[in-house]
């Protein structure tokens, strides 16, 4: 933290999405719920947290009453779920429990009410049966909904916020981030997240400028300070003096100017100097995206990440409400095929009502297909809304995080039972479409030839790849430093991927973020690839390196890059080599 004497504040962070914006500071408070523990508390004050805690469960239930009021009758399920909750708020169980233990302990109504939903939450998870143990889910969201009364916390809802401002966070969960309305927020900083999180993905689609993994800088920013966010090079300057908003207002211009250059030409093919014919995707978070997918002049969506549309819910989708959101992306994209990936959450993707557990390692528990695997109803409802979809549509299916033949067997048995169920319930369907697996976890390179004996096409994800292989968690800035898509164990990952694809005639395409950064093309190329999806707001930017590159030249650069031992020098050879075709503009320079 660098602080002159004007007062102006420089704070290096990490870069979560490029651009600079000036603004005033609008700080969000998520730092969660803090809850104390008072003991003992005082003979009289006991039947005074005992009325806190009925008083809180009185309003949560209402609260519940009114969202059940204004729900679609037709919601089956999912219904039933949340009048379930109606009667959870007076369980003995969690209700009788905690106004036992206040009394008996003499503890406050927070502490108690913590206590008892976390013995509940224990014992359903001893239970060896997945449909009760799910019931923990009941449980957790109704004991959340009385803790945010008892502790006057509310959700922030960063889609309320109605000023042109910079969001200052503590950290904003990828479900937070995806709320923000464009017209309202120009960037946000948050202490916490790292490089190729899914908060920083969300702010590249918005096209926001972002700085994440800033330390504890957002404690030195009070509402209404003028911020400058530059996402660029991942700096924060509060309260800038005179001469650094005059700079910082030319750079942002300039960027501006650049920005727009590129994305006059986007519509061009991706065609390299030797006339190489490379295909372009986009990856697409949410319904709202496909507008700047066809804008970019990408040819289809090669990673279409589901599990937005659940995580902006507070219950499951049901097969017809999935349907229709995924038949306005498919009908607007026609004839251009659309890469379905099923559902990925947990992780850090989470909301309460998606998880059954607390998991003390979620990145490496129950996340995306072991999920589904262990929630075969969910799974099922999301499988045939897509062969529904299937039936409008280039439709391919994709399934993220595989990491043994198992579960891809194990899927292909419940994509065989939703395509039944469908036939029974006599549904217009095609159950007939490209089968691929995500190759992000280190296990899936080493069977990479087994696995393709099973599914029609691979979709390299280095987002994870990176994150799994070398043990960093991509959402934590205190090892994003570490976080290097050109590390020479993730080009030889991405090369025995490629090698086993070519091996077993399948197609392969490579989703993760390391496609979207014009460095790394080179390299890709050089190696073979030819398949590409990325946040499309990165499409114009490598369409300008693919058309300035050669494909012989690349291929020269691969054989010596594959020769050289660490990150700095295979970086400074790009740098050196292609010095003159590097689009330098996106680093603000
Ligand atoms: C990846 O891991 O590279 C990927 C594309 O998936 P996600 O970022 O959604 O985990
Ligand atoms: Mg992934």
């Amino acid at each position: 933290m660098n602080i002159s004497k004007s007062g102006q504040i420089i704070i290096k962070g990490i870069s979560g999405s490029p651009g600079i914006c000036i603004g005033k500071a609008y700080i969000v408070d998520r730092e969660g719920v803090n809850i104390t523990k008072r003991y003992p508390v005082s003979d009289a004050m006991v039947p005074k947290e005992i009325d806190r805690f009925k008083q809180a469960v009185s309003k949560a239930k209402n609260d519940h009453a009114k969202v059940i009021e204004s729900l679609d009758k037709d919601l089956g399920e999912n219904l039933n779920i949340l009048e379930t909750h109606m009667v959870l708020f007076k369980d003995k169980m969690l209700y009788g429990k905690t106004i036992e233990t206040i009394s008996n302990e003499k503890i406050n109504a927070e502490w108690a009410l913590r206590k008892v939903s976390r013995k509940v939450k224990s014992m359903f998870q001893q239970i060896d049966d997945i449909y009760l143990q799910a019931r923990v889910i009941d449980i957790v969201q109704v004991s959340d909904k009385i803790m945010a009364y008892l502790v006057g916390a509310q959700d922030i809802k960063i889609s309320d916020i109605n000023k042109r401002v910079i969001i200052v966070a503590h950290d904003l969960s990828p479900a937070d981030a995806s709320q923000i309305q464009l017209e309202r927020i120009k960037g946000f900083i948050t202490d916490r997240g790292g490089k190729d999180s899914h908060t920083s993905i969300i702010a590249k689609s918005l096209r926001i400028p972002s700085v994440l993994g800033l330390g504890f800088a957002t404690a030195s920013v009070k509402n209404d300070d003028i911020l400058i966010v530059d996402g660029s090079s991942g700096t924060l300057i509060v309260n800038p003096d005179e001469d650094t908003l005059f700079d910082y207002e030319a750079r942002m211009a300039k960027f501006e100017e650049y920005r727009a250059g590129l994305e006059r030409d986007s519509h061009l093919p991706a065609i390299t100097k030797d006339g190489i014919f490379l295909n372009l995707m986009a990856n697409i978070e949410l319904v709202e995206e496909v507008v700047a997918v066809k804008d970019y002049g990408a040819i289809g969506i090669g990673l279409f990440r589901t599990e937005f549309l659940y995580l902006d819910l507070k219950r499951f989708p049901t097969e017809d409400e999935l349907l229709c959101k995924y038949k306005e992306i498919v009908e607007f994209m026609s004839p251009q095929s659309v890469t379905i990936r099923t559902l990925d959450i947990n992780g850090d993707k989470v909301n309460p009502y998606l998880t059954t557990i607390e998991e003390i390692n979620p990145a490496l528990g129950l996340r995306a297909v072991r999920f589904c695997l262990a929630n075969e109803e969910i799974f099922i409802t999301q499988l045939k809304a897509i062969f529904r979809v299937a039936a409008f549509g280039n439709i391919k299916l994709l399934i993220p995080m595989i990491s043994c033949v198992e579960e891809i067997i194990q899927v292909k048995q419940i994509m065989n039972k939703a395509i039944l169920e469908l036939e029974h319930e006599d549904k217009i369907f095609n159950g007939d479409i490209p089968l691929g697996v995500m190759i992000e976890v280190p296990s899936a390179v080493m069977i990479a030839e087994h696995l393709a004996d099973h599914v029609d096409f691979f979709s390299i994800g280095t987002n994870d790849m990176i994150q799994y292989s070398m043990a960093i968690d991509r959402s934590n800035s205190l090892v994003a430093h570490l976080y290097k898509a050109l590390n020479p164990a993730i080009l030889k990952m991405i090369k025995m991927t490629y090698d086993a694809a070519k091996k077993k005639g399948i197609d392969l395409v490579m989703c993760g973020e390391m496609a979207g950064d014009p460095m790394n093309i080179p390299v890709l190329v050089g190696m073979g690839l030819t398949d590409f999806s990325m946040n499309s707001a990165s499409i114009p930017v490598v369409k300008r390196m693919i058309r300035d590159l050669d494909t012989k030249k690349a291929r020269k650069s691969v054989e010596k890059i594959m020769s050289l031992n660490c990150v700095q020098e295979i970086s400074d050879f790009i740098l050196e080599e292609y010095k003159d075709i590097l689009p330098f503009g996106e680093k603000g320079e």
